[in-house]
């Protein structure tokens, strides 16, 4: 196979990496293994990767414990300033990390330029900027007495990435972990490991010490499990599948790893008769088709209020009609490629449930004509109306371009149906009642409610859900607490204590 044809195809200037990163260095796998990752425009090999075994795990935390001791107590502000760096080699390769983004993930080139690298490079920068400002705490305890806490790293940190955002997703795990002062080994999703190594790349060119970041592409069930069993990783993040999830939780237990999951949802994106309806129909189609509805928090129930169901269906339909689908490498596409084939099997599976169930396919449903796109893992943006809430697609992930419609009629209504979901990750609300908009803020079973806006994120801005979305919190200094652990210090200043055996 010549891997330097999907390189230049691709635009890249750089080679691909396909080695794991372990102790600075891209070494390949101790067993000799790689896994073809491919391009799912077209179904064609983009280069080998090393699969990392058992071996590459244990030498991964080998190499994470030996560079623990200088990273952890390496002033705060001199750690941020590696991450500052980074970030900016960041912006500085934007094309390159997003031509590669586009190329292993489907994400439309558009999108990859315009947000996962500079989210990517935000979230660097925010957490760079963090590191030297995350203080401990005085607690006014009883007279004589200092009572201080310190905030100290967890110590070695497993961290497991999906394949949706792998690139962004690589910033929302690691820079918090290493402002903190952790050492991190982490796993890219198998079918989507590129852009996490040529992060590593770039974290060696800011100066990010041998051995602080370890990446071991590998298959879940063997080099994931492992890290999640793992006797001296002190702690797991998880962003994946709630079944997953689970099987995390248990592999945990042998030495009682801290556990932070961020896992599947179904998000309800509930629209009033007083919404502003132009508003409403674009961030709704944003909502569930941006990065072809792979996304937890996708807004993949839609609820409208019966009064103007019908005009929003009908401009809600138009609009996915005429959603450009392409080649992720062409700048005029809007959407691209599902990232497996697999996957695009699995969303379509869930066309055959929705007509078993008795559901009407208001759009789509079905893989593009388009003969350029036949080799790749396109759906078509896909409008299913419902006719129970408590039908199998109005309650399980599709992850894809899919989403329910159903109608109400008033508020009660609304609510009972968005919160009726064992979920409980991200919910928004399109309405022009102040009042109402924060009733339901309040009353949503989530984690996070977008009011006349849909997905926003931010690096300062904690992320996470309830339920079986999981549990703990990225971004915002909820995240330095979750890659932080309390130590409290007792100093006896000047106290006097009776003795308690006096003699
Ligand atoms: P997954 O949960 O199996 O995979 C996510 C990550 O977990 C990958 O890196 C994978 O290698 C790893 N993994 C798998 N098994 C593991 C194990 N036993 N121990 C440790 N790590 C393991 O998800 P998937 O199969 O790729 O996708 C299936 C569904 O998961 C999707 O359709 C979607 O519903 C959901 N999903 C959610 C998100 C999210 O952002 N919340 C991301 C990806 C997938």
């Amino acid at each position: 196979m010549n891997l330097a044809d999907p390189q230049a195809a691709a635009g890249l200037r750089t080679p691909i990496r396909h080695q794991l990163f372990i102790d600075g260095r891209f070494v390949d796998a101790e067993s000799g293994e790689t896994l073809a990752t491919l391009n799912p425009h077209d179904n064609s090999t983009i280069a080998e990767v090393a699969l990392a075994g058992r071996a590459d795990v244990d030498k991964a935390v080998a190499a994470a414990e030996r560079a623990f001791p200088a990273w952890s107590r390496m002033a705060a502000a001199d750690r941020g300033r590696i991450l500052l760096r980074l970030a900016d080699l960041i912006d500085a390769n934007t094309e390159e990390l997003a031509r590669l983004e586009s190329l292993d993930t489907g994400h439309p080139l558009h999108d990859s330029r315009m947000l996962d690298v500079p989210r990517t490079a935000g979230c660097f920068r925010y957490f760079g900027g963090m590191a030297d400002k995350f203080q401990g705490d005085v607690i006014p305890v009883e007279a004589g007495f200092l009572n201080y806490l310190l905030r100290e790293p967890v110590g070695i940190v497993g961290q497991i990435v999906p394949w949706n955002f792998p690139l962004m997703f690589t910033s929302w795990k690691m820079a918090p972990a290493l402002a903190a002062g952790n050492c991190v080994v982490m796993k890219p999703a198998e079918i989507t490991p590129l852009s996490s190594l040529k992060i590593a790349e770039l974290m060696s060119e800011a100066g990010l010490p041998d051995g602080v970041v370890n990446i071991v592409p590998g298959l879940g069930s063997v080099a994931g499990q492992y890290i999640a069993e793992h006797e001296r990783i002190a702690k797991i993040a998880f962003t994946g599948s709630t079944a997953t999830g689970r099987r995390i939780v248990q592999a945990s237990a042998g030495n009682l790893k801290k556990v932070q999951l961020e896992l599947g949802g179904k998000g309800a994106n509930i629209v009033f008769d007083d919404a502003n309806l132009a508003a409403a129909v674009n961030g709704s189609a944003w909502a569930i088709f941006h990065n072809q509805g792979q996304a937890c928090i996708a807004g993949s129930r839609l609820l409208l209020h019966e009064k103007i169901a019908d005009e929003f269906l009908d401009r809600f339909i138009a609009l996915a009609g005429s959603i450009r689908l392409g080649n992720p490498l062409d700048a005029a596409t809007e959407m691209g490629p599902l990232t497996s084939a697999q996957h695009r099997d699995r969303v379509l599976s869930y066309v055959a449930v929705a007509r078993e169930e008795g559901g009407e396919l208001l759009a789509g449903g079905k893989a593009p004509a388009a003969s350029e796109l036949a080799r790749g893992c396109y759906v078509e943006p896909t409008i299913v109306r419902v006719k129970s809430e408590r039908d199998r697609v109005a309650q399980e992930e599709v992850f894809g371009p899919f989403v329910t419609v159903l109608s109400f009629r008033d508020e009660a209504e609304a609510l009972r149906i968005a919160n009726g979901t064992d979920y409980g990750l991200g919910s928004g609300l399109w309405t022009r009642d102040l009042q109402r908009a924060h009733r339901f803020a309040r009353d949503l079973h989530a984690g996070m409610v977008w009011i006349n806006s849909y997905k926003r994120v931010n690096p300062g801005s904690p992320f996470g859900g309830v339920g079986r979305s999981g549990y703990g919190r990225e971004m915002g200094f909820e995240a330095m607490r979750e890659y932080t652990q309390v130590k409290s210090v007792w100093v006896n200043v000047d106290a006097q204590i009776p003795p308690w055996y006096p003699r």
